[in-house]
């Protein structure tokens, strides 16, 4: 049990895991001399030892004891004093923040006697709200009673007295609510104890409860936050929001965290307490204003500001209330913010000597990156007549981008649905939403403002969001919203589009587009390539134009080019098909593999292009026997349609992933290796003859080796066919330098690693230049998981801790790592000048990256949009 605030001694050490976010920022705004209303934080480990038992040991509460004293002291009141009494509140905060998941009580330690206590020494009307609300909460958070039925007596009381507002209520109106809160308990049984110290400890079992609450598990496992040991309970003494016009509270970001721009951002209420901001009750007036009405506490706050920026050395995100005209903090923590916003901050706050590169860098994660990338309306749609014609509605900006998709207005439809891409609707959000808004495209909802659940929850996730658009009228029920000024409707299943970034609505469907890398994001992966520049990252691409994206999103090459993805256009299709069952037109193949292996090396101009050798089962090109008809046998050369269907089964397989693929294939159909090889060469030699300065570098990679025999049989034919080649052409090996190595990706090739890597030609060179892992087939086969069934077990296995990860997105590093590590040092052993690389999924997963660089490999290689993730994750791995 740990103090903060008020005369509490300096913890040396504060530490995250232990104190939890709330925790630590409490006890270091303490620290650093910002006023803080005195308290003591249960830390992180007692959440399990809570779990264990349903209770805390003898001890701690001694402990709890001890700690109220001192706050006692140093507040000159008393818990549960008939005069002048104190009161705490109890609030979760684990070491990753969790927004709204978890629970939080306010006013502990009222019941009649001190009520009146409070009421006698301040005023009545606030005495008697603070109490409704603890009854509410108390019920709420400890005893599982539905907020509801609070919401409800209390709107039954407003009809009564024809109040709107529930600050329109008198104290007399109070006191009677809360006789009729203490009837809803009643009603089901419950008791509300009215010993302050019994309260408090109901409440702090409660809040190390809700650890595991369904929503907060369900949140921990969208944002994959693991290996926590729990969540800390911070126990604080009550400072009151709630006591008239000269007090308030409120929530701010140090920047405005949709943009990054360098202006605070926040809002507030007058006359409110803790929750009515952010569950957006009412909705709430911009920070700035609280300029006008408590210049004061509006000064110091902005000191406060300024000074935990400089001392976390990032943007903060802070809670504060003001009772009578002095400024309390009640909490910081570093502000969740969207991808644009962080780089924005990162370099801004470089620039200001706030914080250094590195720092700034370890605080941008992939999902910055991956939002970055995502889809915007492009200057030209915004400006076209039909968004601007088609605007119904405008609310807030809660969390920028663009969305577009189907209408739902519920959390299950939303997940039912998620496939069509659709738009969550929402009177407000609340956080038994997140499954919800996780599936959707983006999220509307009518009441709540910018630091609402929503607009965080959003932002979080980079989901585009528009909060506070009160010309909504949602009717779930019904399945419609209504646009009230316009009285226009809008059914579930219709298409609108959301601008997060402006808070329009619009009441149509608008196209799309994705962006680039420039400004801020690019001077920050900039860094990255600085900090780390022992691992390199290349891209798979298949065609020119992905090619030309990757480069420009900083790929150093192409890592994987499988150009048999260009197969399936239907001018191709119909000339592969009869070359696969009929052997009749290579010549074809070859000319349309050479136009994209043109287009390929143009972009990648300089930099080298692997190209792998047609990889998967030739079947996979052909159509089912169901899809035969006269005209295709024609065009295929078959007379009877039945004679086509004999030749497609005769292909079948019965385990095509282990069947006739890879090296295997082009060993048994003689020419195929030639083929492409020719195409590769000539594609080469046709830039250098058109720009003689041109710089084409192919690299030659076999698929699917696991015989040193299959390897060299490969290798002398790609050797062979490439020297030909390059003889008809007038050219030489120095004119265009070409590569040659293997795939490993069957678990016998990393067996026999150093064989292959030490492979000689007849001119006494490697035959080998490099290895290449193919880490999807090579997980595949080394865990016997076939990839395309494990979708019915590996969610299941690790949910049961069974496997910590999917083995297909973060690279198992006992198993298949060890296998690479192994391959790679015996291969380096037999040649010391091996290039090494990983060309399957795992190149763009940040966990993999970080242990493929520890052992030492040359690069990684994914898909264009990862490139930008994987750079930042090396940078991080170097820090
Ligand atoms: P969350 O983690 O959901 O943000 P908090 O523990 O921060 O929950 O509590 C929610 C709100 O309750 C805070 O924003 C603050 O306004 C109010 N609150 C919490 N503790 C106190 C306190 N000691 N005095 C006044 N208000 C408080
Ligand atoms: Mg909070
Ligand atoms: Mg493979």
């Amino acid at each position: 049990v740990v103090l903060f605030g008020g005369s509490a001694p300096p913890v040396p050490n504060p530490n995250r895991d232990i104190l939890g976010g709330k925790g630590l920022g409490l006890q270091e705004m303490g620290r650093i001399g910002v006023d803080v209303p005195p308290g003591f934080t249960l830390i992180t480990p007692l959440c399990q030892v809570y779990e264990k038992g349903d209770d805390l040991p003898n001890e701690v509460w001694d402990l709890v004891m001890e700690a109220i004293k001192q706050v006692e002291k140093d507040t000159g009141k008393k818990f549960g004093a008939e005069k002048n009494p104190l009161l705490f509140s109890c609030r979760s905060g684990a070491a990753i923040s969790m927004p709204g998941m978890m629970d939080t009580v306010l006013n502990i330690g009222l019941n009649d006697t001190t009520v009146e206590a409070l009421a006698k020494e301040t005023d009545a009307r606030f005495a008697y709200d603070s109490y409704r609300r603890l009854l509410d909460m108390f019920g709420d958070v400890t005893l599982g009673m539905p907020h509801e039925a609070f919401e409800e007596t209390m709107n039954s009381l407003k009809m009564k007295y024809g109040v709107k507002n529930d600050v329109e209520f008198t104290a007399d109106h109070l006191k009677e609510l809360v006789v009729l809160y203490k009837n809803v308990y009643k009603e089901r049984n419950q008791v509300f104890p009215d010993v302050p110290l019994e309260q408090l400890r109901s409440c702090i079992k409660a809040v190390f409860g809700s650890w595991n609450s369904e929503r907060a598990r369900k949140y921990r496992e969208i944002k994959s936050i693991t290996g926590l040991i729990g969540t800390a309970c911070n126990i604080q003494t009550m400072v009151f929001g709630n006591l008239g016009q000269t007090s308030g509270t409120g929530v701010a970001f140090s920047r405005n965290p949709s943009s990054g721009e360098a202006k605070m951002m926040g809002e507030y209420l007058i006359n409110a307490q803790g929750e009515d901001v952010v569950a957006g009750i009412r909705t709430p007036e911009p920070i700035s204003k609280m300029k006008e009405v408590l210049p004061e506490a509006y000064d110091q706050f902005v000191k406060n500001v300024k000074l935990l920026e400089r001392h976390f050395g990032d943007m903060q995100d802070v809670e504060f209330t003001v009772e009578n005209g002095k400024l309390w903090m009640l909490q910081c923590r570093s502000g969740k913010r969207t991808g644009h916003a962080a780089f924005k901050i990162a370099v801004d706050m470089v620039n200001e000597g706030l914080t250094t590169k590195e720092d700034a860098l370890m605080r941008i994660d992939s999902d910055h990156v991956r939002q970055i990338l995502h889809p915007t309306f492009s200057k030209e749609a915004l400006s076209s007549s039909r968004y601007t014609e088609n605007v119904v509605a405008v609310g807030l900006a809660g969390g920028p981008g663009a969305a577009v998709g189907k209408i739902v207005f519920n959390t299950s439809e939303a997940e039912k649905l998620a496939h069509e891409k659709v738009i969550l609707v929402r009177e407000v959000t609340s956080p038994e939403d997140v499954g919800g808004m996780w599936a959707s495209q983006g999220i509307l909802t009518a009441r709540g403002g910018i630091t609402s659940h929503a607009a965080v929850v959003a932002r979080g996730w980079g989901k585009p969001c528009v909060c506070g658009c009160e010309d909504l009228l949602v009717d779930e029920q019904a399945g419609k919203m209504t646009i009230k000024s316009t009285g226009k409707v809008f059914k579930e299943g219709d298409v609108i589009s959301i601008n997060g970034s402006t808070g329009e609505v619009v009441g149509v469907e608008i196209e799309t587009s994705s962006v680039s890398v420039e400004g801020p994001f690019g001077v920050v992966l900039d860094w990255a390539d600085q900090i780390a520049d022992s691992l390199k990252v290349l891209a798979n691409a298949d065609s020119g134009a992905d090619a030309a994206k990757a480069r420009e999103l900083g790929a150093q090459g192409i890592g994987l080019t499988r150009t048999e993805h260009q197969f399936f256009s239907p001018d191709r299709l119909p000339v592969v098909r009869r070359w696969i069952l009929r052997g009749e037109g290579l010549d074809k193949v070859r000319e349309f593999q050479r136009s994209d292996f043109r287009d390929i090396f143009k972009a990648m101009n300089g930099l080298p292009v692997t190209v792998r050798m047609l990889d998967p089962p030739l079947h996979e090109f052909l159509p089912r026997p169901s899809q035969v008809d006269d005209d295709m046998a024609k065009t295929l050369g078959y007379e009877d349609p039945d004679d086509l269907i004999d030749a497609i089964q005769s292909m079948h397989e019965e385990n095509p992933m282990l069947g006739l693929r890879g090296c295997r294939l082009a060993i048994v159909r003689e020419g195929l290796t030639t083929m492409q090889v020719e195409a590769i060469m000539h594609a080469a030699a046709d830039l250098k003859e058109k720009d003689p300065t041109a710089d084409p570098r192919p690299r030659i990679m076999i698929p699917l080796v696991g015989n040193v025999a299959e390897f060299k049989h490969q290798a002398l034919e790609v050797k062979a066919a490439a020297k030909r080649v390059l003889e008809i052409r007038n050219l030489n090996s120095t004119d265009i330098p070409f590569e040659v190595g293997t795939m490993i990706e069957v678990p016998r090739a990393a067996l026999v690693s150093d064989q292959l890597a030490g492979l000689l030609d007849e001119d006494g060179t490697n035959l080998c230049n490099f290895f290449s892992f193919g880490t999807n087939d090579l997980t595949q086969m080394t865990l016997g998981i076939s990839r395309d069934d494990a979708g019915a077990f590996i969610p299941k296995y690790t949910e049961k801790d069974i496997l910590p990860d999917d083995p297909f997105k973060t690279i198992d590093e006992d198993g298949v790592g060890w296998l690479v590590k192994f391959s790679a040092l015996n291969g380096r052993k037999a040649n010391p000048n091996l290039s090494l690389s990983v060309c399957g999924e795992h190149g763009g997963d940040p966990d993999s990256i970080k242990f493929f660089d520890s052992i030492g490999l040359d690069y990684v290689s994914c898909s264009p949009f990862r490139v930008p993730v994987a750079r930042l994750a090396k940078a991080q791995a170097a820090i």
